[in-house]
């Protein structure tokens, strides 16, 4: 049995792009806020698994056009207060624009963002468990350091990115594309040693790459070489090469693909020391915390997101977020495939996207979405997740106040004047 309870307005199931936006979203709009987070820090797949851009923040083309702010805005003002640049960077290896990061700023920007606006957060928990009645949910109960508590709210936002509270409450999901298919897992690697001047050949690179896959029974299939970059503040390279097919998401697969990444990126820094000039005293720094995750699975919403919606660029009037980043699946490891969105170049996320199926008081944030598997592609980027995580936690809190889901209108009204883009 749980030791304790408490009650909120909201509760929020995870700590990344998706929850974060949740949280301030909810918050800002008046209501009183928990959110929980499994790891010790918040950030999700940014500060897990080193995914060490933000994407979707800006659309494509010559310029940086803004496609997010409110939350994210929020966000990226706290960290330019802790001195990471946040300009946006054109990217010549895929032409978007991106906000590199730095995780460990990172961390400590999202700490004080929550603690500013009264949130209370609680680390090193998971939601494990959830009652429900037929059209509610009630609580969740957290599995903490000291045991069990449950927290009660009137209103819940599944941001958890695997989609754990829906799966506890027994929500209907759809898993990878539905017909078996679960996009490549990657394990981006931080490597320190070099010179700050080294200056990066990408045809050496690839032949790193080449060497290594007659030495590895394991291959690296990113043939052009990857996509790599310095590790912002500091002379380290971050590398995103390793890419590993994820069968299905049993503990037996996830451990198989954490214990071969680990292996492939030991290997691969050995190669590059032997064959690349500057490498010579290059070390591996880190892999991890864990493997990224691109894709697990979907809970049902009230409309998913279509691949047409995503090419004609699609604007509506229920429309609660902007979505700009292309569509970039990556449904074979280590080949991704790119569709640019249509239309002003974004398209809306409807609040029905971000409402589940059958579930009055439950709400979805970020990766967890409505979205057919390739818009999919397009909408879990972390700046989109810090747009469809505000709009999720201002539904949250209208829900909160008057027991009922509200409209599409009322939770545009109240992003509006907090300052997001729709
Ligand atoms: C290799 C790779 C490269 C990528 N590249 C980019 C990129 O360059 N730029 C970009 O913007 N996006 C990129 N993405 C996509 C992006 O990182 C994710 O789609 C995004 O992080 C989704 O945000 P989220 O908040 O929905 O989920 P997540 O970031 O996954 O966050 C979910 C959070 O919930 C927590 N959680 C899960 N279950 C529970 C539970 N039961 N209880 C409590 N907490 C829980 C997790 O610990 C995590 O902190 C990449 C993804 C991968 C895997």
């Amino acid at each position: 049995m749980p030791r304790h309870e408490t009650q909120y307005d909201v509760v929020v199931a995870g700590g990344g792009a998706g929850g974060v936006g949740a949280a301030l979203g909810a918050a800002r709009a008046g209501a009183r806020v928990a959110l929980v987070e499994k790891y010790g820090f918040l950030g999700g797949a940014a500060t897990n698994a080193q995914v060490l851009a933000y994407c979707g923040f800006f659309h494509q083309g010559a310029d940086p056009v803004q496609a997010v702010a409110g939350a994210g805005e929020i966000v990226l003002d706290e960290m330019r207060r802790l001195g990471v640049a946040c300009t946006p960077y054109h990217s010549p290896t895929t032409g978007n624009w991106i906000v590199l990061l730095d995780p460990e700023r990172l961390k400590i920007a999202l700490d004080r963002v929550l603690m500013a606006h009264g949130v209370d957060v609680f680390l090193h928990s998971r939601v494990a468990a959830a009652s429900r009645t037929a059209e509610r949910v009630e609580s969740v109960t957290v599995a903490g350091m000291d045991g069990r508590f449950r927290l009660i709210a009137e209103s819940f936002v599944d941001a958890s990115g695997d989609a754990n509270l829906a799966l506890v409450l027994g929500q209907p999901m759809r898993l990878g594309d539905g017909e078996g298919r679960i996009q490549a897992y990657s394990m981006p690697i931080r490597v320190s040693g070099l010179a700050a001047d080294t200056a990066i050949d990408r045809a050496r690179m690839i032949r790193a790459i080449e060497l290594f896959n007659t030495r590895s029974p394991h291959r690296i299939d990113r043939t052009d070489g990857g996509i790599y970059t310095r590790v912002p503040a500091s002379s380290d390279f971050w590398w995103l090469v390793i890419d590993r097919a994820m069968p299905d998401l049993s503990s037996q697969s996830f451990t198989r693909a954490e214990q071969t990444g680990r292996e492939m990126a030991l290997l691969l820094v050995d190669v590059l020391r032997e064959t690349v000039p500057g490498f010579e005293g290059a070390w591996l720094a880190q892999t991890g915390p864990q493997i990224g995750v691109r894709e697990t699975r979907h809970p049902a919403a009230r409309y998913e997101i279509g691949h047409g919606d995503v090419i004609r660029g699609r604007l509506r009037e229920d429309g609660v977020a902007r979505a700009a980043w292309p569509i970039e699946l990556h449904s074979e490891a280590g080949r991704p495939i790119y569709e640019q969105v249509g239309g002003k170049g974004y398209y809306h996320i409807p609040l029905d996207a971000l409402h589940a199926r059958g579930i009055e008081n439950l709400w979805y944030a970020g990766r967890v979405i409505g979205a057919d598997p390739r818009a999919y592609g397009s909408i879990r980027v972390m700046g989109t997740a810090f747009a469809s995580g505000d709009a999720a936690g201002v539904a949250a809190a209208l829900t909160a106040r008057t027991g009922a889901a509200p409209d599409a209108g009322p939770v545009r009204a109240v992003l509006q004047d907090l300052g997001a883009l729709i």
